[in-house]
């Protein structure tokens, strides 16, 4: 076992310099960290949307924000906001954030249920901040006293992924990290322990390393055409299996602080509002639409102007069997593809460099750790699969993409977490779900899964203070939302304080 000196990192799309970044701000100065990506290649060009835990990962870089916010065009996000899923101008939001207080040890949608049953309940999402905002289109910086309703905004960002991976890019060359361009053409393995040697670029240049992480992108150039992993295919559930992208200038709604997700004949259809653009895509399933009406659908959608010819996408929903084998670590698509329904990818990639920093191979490698690495993101992976996979199962379209989909077997953890909220609301977060209770209850009560029951413990509470408790913290949620300046006001004036 030796220690690791040097990590190269193939590809350089947003996997490539996140990690690269992350890497070099987390690792002592003696380990050397070089990168490889080539243009001729290129980078799959999408990537939007990401959920709150990037801030986490931003400010690790101790990154600020008002210049990362400039620097790659970044709106505010407070929600996803589903429209026609459960037929046409039908819509909901999920929004970041809980819903409301809890009493005691009793669940706050719990309570809710009971004033649904009962029949005097406002929407679910007067209760939660970022939802209203989202309706109003306000935003402003979350407070830091907990004992603040703007406590509970909880925010993500729509970016242009190019140019983050370009911010990022900046941050690790400033510290250190060494840049190549150039294509792999040819990978060395130890003879013995198959562990990688070196990769060698098409001009000749050959570049060592004790860790390789492969960051290649849906290739996967290392942990699959090399090391064989295998992948877990998902498309029996998931089956779309193509997207167009094509941006536009801004039109319609604005600058919304929201993502929006509309269902079609046969897939949805994303709308990301940036500062310089509107992002749009249509994600659908080949065997139900073909590529051209899909990009007929699209453009028939968009706010204004298309500013870029279509950029067209496939896929297979799915994961890499083992992300981690010897001393390869996949990172980003490499490692396997979700669909980004709920902007999951960025956040995995955010979500493997962690794990890989936890269990980093200072000394060599070992066996357990790397078996640790694979397990935990298995489970994560599977989880977040499981939530993608409720939007599709519990729909109320007639077409028969989406019939299909309603009809489908699902795997038995999913099945029986909405068999368990139907029956009586109960949910139970499973270790290391990324997606906590609130996310759950949103996207469940928004797709028609309403519990028959709630928890009796409920019933016990005293009718007045129900009442009470519900009128007033929507009444105040209400209020805050709507002291917030706009989105657009927003971002205009922290985007320009220097
Ligand atoms: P890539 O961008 O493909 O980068 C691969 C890199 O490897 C490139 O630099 C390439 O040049 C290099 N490379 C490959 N082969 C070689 C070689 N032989 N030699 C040298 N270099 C090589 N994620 C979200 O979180 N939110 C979203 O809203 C979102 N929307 C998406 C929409 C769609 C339709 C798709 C398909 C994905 C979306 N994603 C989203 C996922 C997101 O785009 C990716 O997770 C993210 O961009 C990371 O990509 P990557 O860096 O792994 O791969």
């Amino acid at each position: 076992m030796t220690a690791i000196r040097k990590v190269l990192i193939v590809g350089g799309g947003t996997a490539g310099w996140m990690t690269a970044a992350a890497l070099a701000k987390a690792l002592p100065r003696e380990v050397a960290i070089t990168l490889i990506e080539s243009e001729q290649i290129g980078t799959v060009g999408v990537g939007e949307a990401t959920i709150p835990p990037i801030n986490t990962f931003n400010q690790m870089l101790g990154l600020d924000e008002a210049a990362f916010m400039r620097a790659t065009q970044a709106s505010f996000k407070l929600a996803i906001e589903f429209v026609d899923w459960m037929g046409p101008d039908h819509r909901y939001l999920h929004p970041f954030g809980g819903f409301g207080l809890d009493i005691e040890a009793l669940k706050f949608h719990q309570i809710w249920l009971r004033a649904l049953h009962e029949g005097w309940a406002p929407p679910i999402d007067a209760f939660n901040l970022s939802a209203q905002a989202s309706h109003l289109g306000r935003f402003s910086l979350p407070s830091r006293d907990p004992g603040q309703v703007m406590s509970s905004l909880k925010y993500a960002f729509h970016f242009d992924a190019g140019l983050y991976a370009k911010h990022l890019r900046a941050y690790a060359e400033q510290r250190g990290v060494a840049r190549f361009e150039g294509k792999v053409a040819g990978v060395a393995q130890h003879g013995e322990t198959g562990f990688v040697e070196s990769v060698t670029l098409e001009d000749g240049r050959t570049l060592e390393a004790d860790l390789f992480v492969d960051c290649s992108g849906f290739r996967g150039l290392l942990i699959e055409q090399t090391l064989k992993a295998g992948y877990d295919d998902w498309s029996h559930w998931l089956p779309n299996d193509r997207a167009v992208a094509m941006p536009c200038e801004t039109g319609g709604d604005g600058l919304t602080p929201y993502t929006r997700a509309t269902a079609d004949a046969a897939g949805w259809r994303w709308r990301i509002a940036l500062q310089h653009r509107t992002g749009n895509g249509y994600v659908y399933s080949s065997a139900d639409i073909s590529d051209d009406e899909a990009l007929a659908r699209l453009r028939a959608t968009l706010d204004g102007p298309a500013l870029a010819e279509p950029n067209f996408l496939r896929f297979q929903a799915g994961r890499r069997r083992q992300a981690w084998i010897k001393n390869v670590v996949a990172i980003g698509l490499s490692s396997g593809f979700l669909e980004p329904l709920e902007s999951t990818s960025i956040h995995l990639i955010q979500a493997g460099i962690t794990k890989l920093l936890a269990l980093f191979p200072d000394k060599g490698f070992y066996p357990v750790e790397i078996a640790e690495y694979n397990r935990l993101t298995a489970q994560q992976v599977e989880l977040i699969r499981d939530f993608i996979i409720l939007h599709f199962k519990a729909n109320a379209r007639t077409e028969p993409y989406w019939v299909r989909a309603r009809e489908m077997a699902i795997p038995e953890t999913l099945q029986r977490k909405i068999d368990l909220f139907a029956a009586s609301g109960r949910l139970f977060q499973s270790d290391y779900d990324l997606f906590a209770e609130p996310s759950w209850v949103a996207v469940l009560l928004g797709q028609g899964v309403v519990p028959r029951r709630h928890d009796p413990l409920v019933d016990a509470l005293d009718d007045e203070v129900v009442r009470g408790q519900l009128s007033r913290l929507s009444a105040l949620i209400r209020r805050t939302a709507e002291s917030l300046p706009t989105h657009d006001a927003f971002i205009a004036r922290y985007c320009a304080a220097s």
